[in-house]
């Protein structure tokens, strides 16, 4: 059977992955010319993605890539000084196993561990999608025709498969009320293992960097009052709004929007979460934040996008290709998990962003609190599990596929 996969960022290569292993030929087309290798942002790893990318193998280059972040040293308008908060100890209270990493750093990690078994085609997309009682005929921007049993969108937020095939994304896309915007600029500050975070009412303004980082990531998480107007291309246009948000903010922030103008890597997005109520149509299914991003930056999504590649994988080889037995029992299998990530980027969206001056000081000294949480102290946390909103991981159980292996 031949499977076509639509994106190859997180979602797409670990699908790629687990289907050539389980004797599928799989495809993958990416729309940017080569695997991007400007770091991106950092993401998470949480346990159940951990134990499914040590399965793969690949958990020790996953580990020596790590950000190293230790420290987040947060500061409060009107205060002077930063309160210093271990990173470790926040993510112990989300999750037993945990790491951040750089998501293109991810993303070339599990494509060479995909890239003997699978053909990936680079700078291509889907321009339709014709299904039959036999398979789907697909036409690209520019390679020729083809025909594959099934299709898979795994391209992400602004999913080119979905649109396709489910229709306009303003159908299933909420906005959480906050905006996301991360820029590469110079690491001045010779930033390591400490990040900067700064809090006022409905605006926050940081900076990190990574061990392999020769550069550093400012990075703003905003309310406005009401949805900015700007076209999603449209950079100039939103490193204006964001001049504007920001602007009277102090700190660091008048040198990090210096930076921001002169950065060529730059992305700006309203914090969207999708909600739909079936990822599948016929022999079309959609995988990560192509399906049920919770929302970016704010609900695991990374772990999300890990896990759902691995059950897809593992329902399709457990149906032997059987689409009308496969995409339902993925739905079921994932159902909870990404229940509790929605529930999940609530509360995050709300809780990060605080909209009072009571929330700010809140937010640092919880945050102060369970950063200095023992670990042991830390893992209870993340074992009572579902009694918190932010350690859902860890009570994800998924089957063990093992017994479909053919490579
Ligand atoms: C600024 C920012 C900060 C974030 N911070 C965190 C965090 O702290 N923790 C966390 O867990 N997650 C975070 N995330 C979310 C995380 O990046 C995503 O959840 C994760 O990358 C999802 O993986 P994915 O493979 O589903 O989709 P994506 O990573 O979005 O990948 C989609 C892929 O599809 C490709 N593509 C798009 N259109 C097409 C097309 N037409 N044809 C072919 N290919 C196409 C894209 O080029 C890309 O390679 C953050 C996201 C952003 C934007």
């Amino acid at each position: 059977m031949r499977i076509l996969i639509s994106g190859a960022s997180v979602a797409g290569p670990t699908l790629a992955f687990w289907l050539a292993r389980y004797g599928f030929d799989v495809a993958v087309v990416e729309r940017a010319p080569t695997l991007r290798k400007t770091g991106g942002h950092a993401v998470d790893l949480f346990k159940p993605a951990m134990d499914i990318v040590e399965k793969m193998g690949v958990l020790e280059s996953i580990m020596a890539h790590e950000t190293g972040a230790a420290i987040i040293a947060m500061h409060r308008e009107g205060h002077p000084g930063v309160v210093e908060i271990p990173q470790g100890g926040i993510f112990a209270s989300v999750s037993q196993r945990h790491v951040e990493i750089m998501r293109d750093e991810l993303s070339e990690i599990l494509y060479n561990a995909s890239l003997s078994t699978a053909e990936y085609i680079f700078d291509d997309s889907i321009t339709s999608l014709s299904q039959d009682g036999t398979g789907v005929d697909v036409t690209f921007e520019k390679g020729s025709d083809r025909r594959f049993d099934l299709v898979i969108g795994a391209d992400g937020l602004h999913s080119n498969v979905r649109s396709l095939v489910f229709g306009p994304e303003s159908t299933y896309a909420h906005w959480l009320g906050e905006y996301l915007a991360v820029a590469s600029i110079p690491n001045y500050l010779g930033l390591r293992d400490r990040s900067l975070m700064s809090l006022q009412v409905n605006r926050i303004a940081g900076m990190y960097s990574a061990a392999q980082l020769p550069d550093a990531r400012a990075i703003f998480l905003f309310r406005p009052p009401e949805p900015l107007e700007y076209h999603h291309r449209d950079f100039d246009r939103q490193k204006t709004l964001l001049h504007a948000v920001y602007q009277n903010f102090g700190w660091e922030v008048p040198r990090l929007l210096a930076a921001v103008s002169e950065s060529e890597v730059f992305y700006m997005d309203s914090i969207t979460q999708l909600r739909m109520d079936t990822w599948s149509k016929g022999r079309v299914t959609l995988v990560g934040d192509a399906g049920y991003c919770p929302g970016p930056a704010v609900g695991g999504s990374t772990s999300l996008a890990v896990v759902g590649a691995y059950v897809l994988a593992g329902e399709i080889a457990t149906a032997a290709g059987d689409h009308t037995l496969a995409y339902p029992a993925y739905e079921s299998a994932l159902a909870e998990y990404v229940r509790g990530s929605r529930r999940m980027a609530l509360t995050a969206a709300k809780t990060i962003v605080p909209s009072s001056r009571f929330g700010v000081w809140a937010v640092i000294q919880g945050a102060r609190a369970i950063g200095h949480l023992p670990e042991s102290v830390a893992h209870m946390l993340s074992r009572a599990g579902s009694t918190t909103r932010f350690s859902i991981h860890d009570n994800v159980h998924t089957k063990d596929y093992q017994g479909m292996l053919r490579r």
